[in-house]
């Protein structure tokens, strides 16, 4: 099974991907943490797309697709994938097609997550994650248990992206509007997109999802 999750930035891709590893042993294949790592690690695709990542446009597709064959090509062939904030353009679906009937795989269903865009930058803004093991959280929807201290893993260290205040979120919604909302109709025409409700509790996502797998 191979599904894109689609939605613009906060609707929930990430956190629903985290679910489905756990749920159905699939794999998240997230541009935006392999760019992120890659920027960690100060490699040369990290260090070219830092300023661009900062200013919340898009990297180019060229990049983006390699680290989408690179990963796809070290995974067992029985794993699913999800594909989460990739492709953003037309060039990368047209490139993934490609990508996935090298690896002998297939898109199942793609998986719009439709969300009210004004209350996405309260939920951007407000988003974190554990700085040891990643895990999710956000101010007032889905704080830790105890204040300050990861559910998964215990730790106190906690980090924010540099991306996610008001001015760049409100940049990457609209670059989301004209390049990446174009791409939906494509899917459509071939008949595997179903829309869930994003603005619904993170379980009741989840459980929609899961449906649409079933
Ligand atoms: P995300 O974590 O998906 O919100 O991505 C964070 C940032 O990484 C985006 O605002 C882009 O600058 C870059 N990025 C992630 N995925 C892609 C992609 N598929 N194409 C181009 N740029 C991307």
């Amino acid at each position: 099974m191979n599904i894109i999750l689609l939605g613009p930035p906060g609707a929930g891709k990430g956190t629903q991907s985290a679910g489905l590893v756990e749920r159905h042993g699939m794999k998240q294949l997230s541009t935006g943490d392999m760019l992120r790592a890659a920027v960690s690690a100060k490699t040369p695709v990290g260090l070219e797309a830092k300023a661009v990542m900062d200013r919340g446009e898009l990297v180019s597709d060229e990049i983006v697709s390699k680290l989408i064959d690179d990963n796809l090509a070290a995974m067992d062939a029985g794993t699913g994938a999800i594909f989460d904030g990739y492709p953003r353009t037309a060039a990368q679906g047209e490139q993934l097609d490609g990508i996935l009937a090298k690896h002998g795989r297939s898109l199942d269903h793609v998986i719009e997550l439709a969300v009210d865009v004004e209350a996405l930058v309260e939920r951007i803004t407000g988003r974190y994650s554990c700085g040891n093991c990643g895990a999710l959280y956000h101010d007032t929807a889905n704080p830790p248990a105890k204040d300050g201290v990861c559910d998964a893993c215990g730790s106190t260290e906690f980090k924010r992206r540099p991306d996610d205040t008001e001015e760049t979120v409100r940049n990457r919604m609209e670059v989301y509007r004209s390049e990446t909302a174009p791409i939906l109709p494509g899917y459509e025409a071939r008949g595997i997109v179903t829309r869930v409700d994003g603005m619904a509790g993170i379980d009741e996502v989840a459980g929609a999802i899961d449906a649409i797998l079933a």
